[in-house]
């Protein structure tokens, strides 16, 4: 499925309303603008974020710089890619996963549970063996059975070595083993996955945090990268979540899935503007080829098209 084709439903949400709004040559005035307005706000990319998309419409339209509708979609198209472009953020926006000097390289990946974390490591492991690396695949989720079980199914497929732990075990202890392992064998990546419970006895963000202080203990600088995996649909939810994991963890890349099942794909933009961490990639379906590397430009121009 191509990048456009999963965009498919946010085209015929918001962007389907704007089109509307700037069609038809009619010049913008503040009728136009209240439009724009509700629009944005109610198409999931944040009330900041909305806030800020708009303030700079009206600005410009005060100015009679644009009244042309034509001129005020390319304007309100150019600050979207400014803002997916993440302009002066390190390592900015597009980048996909970039296995470092360190070995092993470690990926932690975090994210709540049914957001798609299990299945992403999976296609990230199959990704990165078929890019030349060696991976080990560390099944942190101890507390959902099925994920270890689905882990190791990726393992078979991808012909990669697997550490599970015992149902209910320490998900710091089987991280601890996998990069311990990887050091071991001499892989290039270990992937963790990590369990994404929300209610249960230990608050899953302190278990998260000693999970990462752990796996330091297992390889000096690691984690390399934590992955935080974000389900498109729950639109401006993930947003909250993306904050909460950041201010655990310290969140330094996200995957965001299941936008083709999603008119709310304005999250992405509300991700990018508040959070200003690299979207690494977007889910698009259950393939490995569906999870792709978020291209900035490619997108715009999909939702824009
Ligand atoms: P976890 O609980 O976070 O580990 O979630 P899973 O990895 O088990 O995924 C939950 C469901 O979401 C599975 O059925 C996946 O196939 C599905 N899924 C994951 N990513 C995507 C995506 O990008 N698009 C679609 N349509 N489904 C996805």
């Amino acid at each position: 499925r191509t990048l456009a084709a999963g965009l498919e439903k946010t085209r015929g949400g918001f962007m389907a309303r704007i089109n509307a709004l700037f069609s038809g040559g009619k010049l913008v005035d503040d009728a136009v603008l209240a439009d724009l307005e509700e629009v944005l706000f109610t198409a999931d990319i944040g009330v900041k974020t909305a806030t800020r998309l708009i303030e700079s419409a009206r600005e410009k339209v005060r100015k009679k710089e644009l009244s042309d509708p034509e001129k005020l979609k390319r304007a309100l198209r150019d600050e979207i890619a400014r803002i997916l472009a993440l302009d002066g953020v390190a390592d900015g926006a597009g980048a996909p996963i970039q296995v470092g000097e360190a070995r092993p390289w470690v990926i932690m990946v975090v994210g709540v549970n049914g957001s798609g974390k299990t299945t992403t490591v999976g296609k990230l492991a199959s990704k990165l063996q078929a890019a030349g690396h060696k991976v080990l695949l560390g099944a942190g989720d101890t507390f959902r059975a099925a994920a270890g079980e689905q882990l190791e199914i990726w393992a078979e497929r991808v012909g990669a070595p697997i550490v599970r732990g015992k149902e209910g075990g320490d998900p710091a202890a089987v991280c601890f083993e996998a990069v311990q392992k990887g050091a071991q064998d001499g892989v290039d990546v270990v992937l963790c996955d990590t369990a994404g419970r929300l209610h249960t006895k230990t608050p899953l963000m302190e278990e998260l945090k000693k999970v990462k202080r752990v796996i330091g203990k297992a390889a000096a600088g690691a984690p390399h990268e934590v992955l935080l995996v974000l389900d498109a649909t729950n639109g401006q939810n993930a947003i909250a979540q993306a904050r909460q994991f950041n201010e655990a963890l310290g969140v330094t890349g996200i995957a965001l899935t299941k936008l083709d099942g999603t008119a709310k794909g304005g999250v992405v933009i509300g991700i990018c503007d508040e959070l200003r961490i690299p979207v690494r990639y977007v889910g698009v379906g259950e393939t490995v080829a569906d999870l792709k590397p978020f291209a900035p430009r490619e997108f715009v121009e999909a939702l824009f098209e």
